[in-house]
């Protein structure tokens, strides 16, 4: 598969995520989807080498946003933008991880570093099309 073929793929799985999101009565947008290898450093360097917590382990190329291969989204209750507890005590997670398995997605709040707003196309690090590339 190329990159391009792997972007669509991720896209169309996207798609059977919303729908899926949709039918279970589960708001949200998305978030962010391409991350520039220059803006991943700066994530990278946050809490290691400027200030800040650590928010990533992933350097430049190790992230899927970096080949459009990731995307995050931004939950939504009762319209209104939401993080937090409450998402947890709604059933929210729930839905998401039922919703990504169905849609054949990787959902970072399965990983031991969680990441609750992360998905990802599965197995996109065995793409040979997928390799460090310098930024533009
Ligand atoms: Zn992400």
């Amino acid at each position: 598969m190329t990159l391009k073929e792997a972007q669509t793929e991720f896209t169309h799985r996207l798609d059977v995520f919303k729908r899926e999101m949709e039918r279970r009565g589960r708001g949200f947008q998305w978030g962010e989807r391409f991350r520039s290898m220059a803006r991943q450093g700066e994530l990278y360097a946050q809490g290691r080498t400027t200030p800040g917590p650590i928010v990533t382990k992933a350097k430049p190329g190790q992230s899927a946003h970096n080949f459009r291969l990731g995307q995050d989204i931004i939950p939504m209750l009762d319209g209104h933008r939401c993080l937090g507890a409450k998402l947890q005590r709604v059933g929210y997670w729930n839905d998401v991880r039922e919703a990504s398995r169905l849609a054949e997605l990787t959902w970072g709040g399965n990983w031991r570093m969680r990441d609750y707003l992360h998905l990802e196309l599965p197995d996109w690090k065995l793409d040979s099309a997928v390799r460090p590339t310098r930024p533009r």
